[in-house]
């Protein structure tokens, strides 16, 4: 059983400050107070492991430690089982340094050519503390990819993505029901579910 977490404050491991935004509204209710890693003066450590859950727990870990506080990290991208997986944890990388999807979605289209087009996104969210416990909560979308890109509502893959039971990507979707329907979400209510007190 996870330790639960109130009135606290809590780290969030991440250097994207849209993320920590969003993070700490997410939070809000649970009267946990969000800290930015980049506020606190903490590293970006390289992400070297080889799954989401590695690369979201040695984030959550580098952070917890340096800060002393509970922290919170998440590692998130594109799985394709047809590509073996891929881009997966290299979902960003595959951008490159220009972070152009565009690139990155046509190389995902050609790589694939007449292959099967099933596909997820999915989200690993680590909650770590000082004394080196963890907790990992994973979610996921599961959909199909399609060719065009279409919609420009949303960020990375998201436009070549048609989650199962729409016809419409989440490049199209309104956000906040992508946001009721998507990997994140899951991630976080399982989170909440486990380590977060009702107000
Ligand atoms: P990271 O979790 O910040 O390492 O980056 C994950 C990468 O996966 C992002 O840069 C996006 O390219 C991709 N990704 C993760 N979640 C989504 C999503 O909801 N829509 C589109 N792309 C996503």
């Amino acid at each position: 059983m996870p330790r639960r977490l109130a009135n606290e404050r809590l780290v969030i491991a991440s250097h994207n400050q849209g993320k920590i935004v969003e993070i700490a509204a997410l939070l809000e209710p649970y009267r946990i107070t969000a800290v930015g890693a980049a506020a606190l003066g903490l590293p970006e450590p390289d992400e070297t492991g080889a799954t989401f859950e590695a690369n979201a727990a040695l984030k959550a870990h580098a952070a917890s430690r340096a800060a002393g506080l509970p922290a919170l990290a998440d590692d998130s991208g594109l799985v394709v089982p047809a590509l073996g997986g891929a881009p997966g944890v290299y979902s960003a990388r595959w951008a490159g340094p220009e972070r152009d999807f565009g690139a990155a979605m046509a190389r995902v289209h050609r790589e694939l050519a007449d292959r099967d087009r099933v596909a997820s996104f999915v989200s690993v969210l680590a909650l770590a503390w000082p004394d080196g416990k963890e907790a990992l909560f994973r979610g996921e979308v599961h959909g199909r990819l399609t060719w065009p890109p279409r919609g420009d509502k949303g960020f990375g893959y998201d436009p070549v993505f048609i989650p199962k039971g729409y016809d419409i990507t989440f490049g199209e979707i309104d956000p906040a029901e992508k946001y009721r329907i998507d990997h994140r979400s899951r991630a976080f209510a399982l989170l909440a579910a486990a380590c977060f007190r009702d107000r």
